[in-house]
């Protein structure tokens, strides 16, 4: 059976609070060997680490989401770093910038704060950069409607931090311009989905060492479990439907997101 790894999981929301144990086993009994659970803030990066340190197929990346940016403290690196010094802890993140409407906390909220928001989440977003670049790790990114200032916030560390564009769904020009950095790109369930064409076309045209594979679990389930809780195991049937559209078998697959996964998380081991 070939193996997957699911590179961006919420294992630490009140989702999975009920049945973690189950979810493991049900992951390990797909062949998905090794599952990242990403933080949002430092609460929820504590609580991933905890994860990681209790159950040896999960590992840790630590971060800030934009969306929680104007909770975040003034200074984020201390404790940042405290906790990514920790051997199971492979990324720094979930970080980047989101400037859609209605995805901060207040959706009604003046263009001041609108501008406040964004100037903290691109402060936030440096000082995990920062922390990545310090500690050797590379970055989780999220971007919504900021993909020219993720870029540009990014290009200082191009050749230090990598980032991953987790849940991607832009078109392949954007693609492009982000492996040209060196980074890298992740698809979800939403390639099986039967409106994503689009975003098939993006995979079909990213080469097959250059992506990673993710749920992005409890959200975003795939055909057929479209609209349940998704779940770690479920990077099976993504998997499936990737290697179609990458007209390889599910071996090579396999191989590849693997090796490319090992190479950007370097504490994932092997
Ligand atoms: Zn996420």
């Amino acid at each position: 059976m070939p193996i997957f790894y699911d590179t961006h999981a919420h294992l630490d929301y009140p989702e999975f609070a009920q049945d973690m144990p189950q979810v493991l086993e049900r992951a390990e009994g797909a062949g998905i060997a090794k599952i990242v659970a990403i933080g949002t803030d430092l609460e929820s990066s504590v609580r991933a680490l905890k994860l990681a340190e209790r159950f040896p197929s999960v590992y840790a990346a630590v971060g800030w989401h934009p969306c929680q940016a104007t909770a975040a403290p003034e200074d984020l690196r201390p404790s940042l770093r405290e906790m990514a010094r920790h051997p199971k802890v492979v990324a720094v993140g979930e970080t980047g910038l989101d400037y859609r409407r209605g995805s901060g906390e207040s959706p009604e909220s003046s263009a001041a704060d609108e501008a406040g928001n964004k100037a903290k989440q691109a402060e936030i977003f440096r000082q995990q950069l920062e922390v990545a670049a310090e500690l050797g790790l590379n970055c989780v990114i999220h971007q919504r409607d900021a993909f020219e200032d993720v870029v540009a916030q990014m290009q200082p560390f191009i050749g230090k931090v990598s980032g991953v564009f987790h849940c991607f769904v832009d078109e392949p020009a954007a693609m492009r311009r982000v492996v040209a950095t060196g980074s890298l790109v992740s698809f979800t369930g939403i390639v099986t989905f039967k409106n994503a064409g689009n975003v098939r076309e993006t995979l079909a045209a990213t080469p097959l060492d250059r992506f990673m594979l993710e749920t992005d679990c409890p959200y975003l389930a795939p055909v057929p479990y479209r609209g349940k809780r998704c779940e770690p195991a479920y990077v099976r049937e993504i998997a499936e439907l990737v290697a179609q559209v990458k007209g390889c078998t599910p071996g090579e697959l396999s191989l590849a997101t693997c090796a490319t996964a090992r190479s950007f998380f370097p504490k994932l081991g092997q």
